[in-house]
């Protein structure tokens, strides 16, 4: 019988800190179990490579919504990462941690221990910044976070002319202040992804109270009564594996799969796991409920020669910047996803930035068949999302075949808060491009075009063109409301033994981009587990010893 005392599902993001902070003690057995391959391949350790694993069919899931009906019945294509390392191996590496005021959001409503003065030890802890550490910044922890290795003209332009239009600029957006516009930080490391595999697993994969398995897909939580006392795993073979836990199973599958296996399980809307004939251990409503996400405007703009590196990725240049970056591990493959991002505010009500708008000197595109081309002329690409969407979505079961993707319905602009917010960073996008010294770089917009004026054409825009920015979360989220799923200890309700400790934990969205702050959720979570030290369970500790 194979048994561990902890067993986490799932060595994404959150998954990684977890296994790794809890098998800090040697005397504590941990199972870290992933559905995907390993994730040694060049493309993912090279931080370009981004755009080639946004289709990939092995290590990636590949999801996608159901079609909506505000967006012209469009699906939407949501790519989550299926290897060690989960999401953060195929994301944009860009690390923000969010505005101190999520945090302290997050603690008013029923989640003590999660202000931001105390989660800032853990995000200090977590990393090692590459300019040194301080009163905010960590500067010798696992995760290295460094600036960009190339800085472009354009990017300082763009910066220039955010702060000619009264934006205020950051020097370090992860430090003392947030909110501003000023240069992004990445997780890479000497020129090469930093993954939370990468940072938090691989330098202790060889503890002996530490064990790694690939090709894992946990179908089901397996229950004693309302204790959890294992899991269940299906392989590709179709044989079933019973692994039992000894103290705790902990989910960290994402914000898709994390509730999708709570469901599975028994744990949900009861109503509809009956439906699909799952039988109900504890009926919780808030299961697979409150899917946030930030929905995704881009724009484009023809740009002079010097202010786009797309000319550095195409045609032979692209083979002296791929040797250049073999020798040296610089230049633009080793740049992460945008360079700068303006944190500014939509509505003037809201208590900090609620808007996101991300620059990045060069533009691409998909081919259908997944193949990236970056545009043959220079161009300049630039983003916005709302950081706070009021709409909010679901996932819910499609099957009780945990095979089977779960129904994702995200509701994106069906609130004319929403809308009338990202209208408003689409016209901040084209007041800052318009302003000096940015204004004599662009030589046209080029999407969505001065044909696209009105608040209605750019309504309609958006309802055609507007992507996610692959940040699901808040699907299992923490509270002690009804609606809640896990408790601020990260227990989920009405059962013993179960933890949800990855991003669908979040009561909301923090403001930026989720790799950072999900990275801290594992980080707490091992502290809080081993705080906590739930004892053996007796059945478990006598087969132990037997
Ligand atoms: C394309 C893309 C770009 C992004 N860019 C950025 C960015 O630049 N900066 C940023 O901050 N954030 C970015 N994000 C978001 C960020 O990466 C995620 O918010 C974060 O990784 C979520 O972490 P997680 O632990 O919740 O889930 P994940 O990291 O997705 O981990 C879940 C893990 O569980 C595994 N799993 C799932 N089901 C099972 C099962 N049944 N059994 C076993 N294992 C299972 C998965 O394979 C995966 O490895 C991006 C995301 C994507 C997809």
């Amino acid at each position: 019988m194979q048994i561990h005392d902890y067993i986490v599902v799932g060595a994404g993001s959150a998954g990684c800190p977890l296994a790794r902070g809890l098998s800090d003690d040697p005397y504590i057995s941990v199972l870290l179990l992933e559905a995907g391959p390993h994730a040694d391949r060049f493309w993912v350790h090279t931080p370009a490579g981004m755009a080639k694993l946004y289709f990939d069919r092995v290590r990636n899931w590949n999801f996608r919504t159901e079609p909506m009906p505000r967006l012209h019945d469009r699906q939407m294509y949501w790519p989550r990462g299926k290897m060690l390392g989960g999401s953060s191996a195929i994301n944009g590496m860009v690390f923000i941690r969010g505005h101190p005021g999520d945090f302290d959001g997050w603690r008013a409503r029923g989640n003590p221990g999660w202000g931001y003065d105390d989660v800032l030890p853990y995000f200090r802890a977590m990393e090692r910044f590459e300019r040194g550490g301080d009163a905010w910044r960590g500067g010798g922890g696992p995760l290295s976070v460094s600036d960009p290795v190339e800085r472009m003209a354009s990017s300082h332009a763009f910066i220039a002319a955010a702060r000619a239009l009264g934006v205020s600029p950051t020097e370090d957006m992860n430090g003392e202040v947030h909110d501003g516009v000023g240069f992004m930080q990445h997780s890479i490391r000497n020129g090469r992804r930093h993954s939370a595999y990468n940072a938090f697993v691989e330098p202790v994969r060889a503890r002996p109270n530490l064990t790694i398995r690939t090709g894992c897909a946990v179908q089901r939580v397996l229950f004693d009564g309302r204790q959890a006392i294992g899991v269940e795993v299906r392989h590709g073979d179709g044989r079933i594996e019973t692994i039992h836990a000894a103290r705790e199973v902990i989910l960290s599958a994402g914000s898709i799969k994390s509730p999708q296996m709570l469901m599975l399980s028994g744990i949900g809307p009861g109503e509809q796991l009956r439906r699909h004939g799952v039988t109900v251990l504890h009926d919780l409503p808030g299961v697979g409920r409150n899917l946030q996400d930030h929905f995704y405007v881009h724009t484009a703009f023809r740009a002079t020669a010097d202010s786009s590196y797309n000319a550095r990725l195409t045609g032979w240049r692209k083979f002296r910047e791929g040797l250049r970056y073999l020798a040296t591990r610089k230049g633009c493959l080793a740049l992460g996803s945008s360079q700068v991002a303006a944190f500014v505010k939509g509505k003037a009500e809201e208590p900090y930035a609620d808007l996101q708008i991300s620059f990045r000197p060069m533009t691409f595109n998909y081919h259908r068949d997944g193949q990236v081309a970056v545009d043959g002329f220079p161009g300049m690409g630039v983003s916005v999302y709302q950081l706070r969407p009021t709409a909010t979505g679901t996932v819910t079961l499609a099957s009780p075949d945990a095979a089977d993707k779960p129904l994702l319905t995200p509701n994106f602009l069906t609130s004319a808060y929403d809308v009338e917010t990202m209208i408003e960073g689409i016209r901040t996008i084209r007041r800052i491009m318009a302003a000096p010294p940015m204004a004599s770089r662009v030589v046209a917009e080029e999407i969505p075009g001065p044909g696209i004026a009105s608040d209605d054409q750019i309504h309609r825009f958006m309802e055609e063109t507007g992507n996610s920015a692959h940040h699901q979360g808040g699907t299992a989220r923490m509270g002690d409301d009804p609606l809640a799923v896990v408790d601020a200890r990260l227990r989920v309700h009405g059962v013993e033994r179960l933890r949800v400790v990855d991003a669908s934990i979040m009561p909301f969205l923090t403001s930026g981009n989720t790799n950072a702050p999900t990275i801290m959720i594992g980080v707490k979570a091992a502290a809080m587990i081993r705080q906590d030290a739930v004892p053996r369970r007796p059945i478990a500790r006598a087969q132990a010893e037997t």
